[in-house]
């Protein structure tokens, strides 16, 4: 990816959260390495906290197959579900499988794409992952981690999302708001997004980590902002470490 391109996902990454809480930004990120990590009662206590808060926790990417939501979670890197969201009804109904994905005009898929932004890149991904999948795997996905990370565009987090979502294989989708959660309620203190999921999967039993991953990622886009995080109005405020509600 060109340097420029580079600084702007980056930027999005970083104000892809708009709110309305008062705390202090750099208050909340600055203290966050030296929290102490909790308890496995305490993190146990703050996922049923969270469970009853979004009781209805799902995956918000629409789609009707594995190749669907394989597709669609490639393309939702830097922007929202909701925008990749308005562009696969229309990229399914041209190209509905791999092999149609994989033989598509490269310039008809851009075009279709575009208003999820970076469209060069992920028709490119989109469309060399549709061809291994044909090539590879006869047209369709494969239900292993294993398989999957060795199409183009697919790391661990895309293909736990589409193990767990779909073939109900549990996993950890460490994403951006999982990384960002996972440290400010002392369940980790690493960076690297392996080792994060390696400490959520010690933490929770092994049959939630699919619907904890999903509750964490829809309390990082309803509540705990990566800026200005609402403790507020947050039902784990007294047991957060992080908490800055008074
Ligand atoms: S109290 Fe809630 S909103 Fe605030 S940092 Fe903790 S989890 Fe996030």
């Amino acid at each position: 990816m060109p340097e420029k391109a580079k600084k702007a996902a980056s930027k999005a990454v970083k104000t892809e959260s708009k709110n309305s809480g008062k705390a202090n930004p750099k208050k909340a990120s600055n203290n966050e390495s030296k929290k102490k990590l909790v308890s496995k009662t305490t993190a146990a206590e703050m996922m049923a906290g969270l469970c009853k808060l979004y009781p209805d926790a799902d995956c918000e990417l629409t789609f009707k197959n594995d190749f669907e939501l394989l597709t669609a979670v490639i393309m939702s890197a830097q922007t929202t579900d909701v925008q990749v969201n308005k562009v696969t009804p229309e990229l399914f109904r041209r190209f509905p499988t791999p092999k149609a994905l994989a033989e598509a005009n490269p310039d008809d898929v851009k075009e279709i794409i575009k208003a999820t932004g970076y469209y060069n890149n992920k028709a490119k991904s989109i469309q060399s992952c549709a061809k291994d999948l044909v090539e590879r795997f006869g047209g369709k996905v494969p239900k292993t981690l294993e398989d999957l990370t060795t199409l183009p565009g697919v790391g661990r987090k895309t293909a736990n999302v589409v193990l767990g979502v779909v073939h109900k294989i549990p996993g950890w989708t460490v994403d951006t708001h999982v990384q960002r959660l996972s440290k400010r309620l002392g369940l980790s203190k690493n960076e690297d997004p392996y080792k994060i999921e390696l400490d959520l999967q010690k933490l929770f039993p092994e049959q939630d980590w699919t619907k904890y991953s999903i509750t964490l990622i829809w309390h990082g886009r309803r509540l705990c902002y990566a800026r200005n995080p609402d403790c507020n109005a947050c039902p784990l405020n007294n047991i957060c470490p992080s908490s800055m509600a008074p």
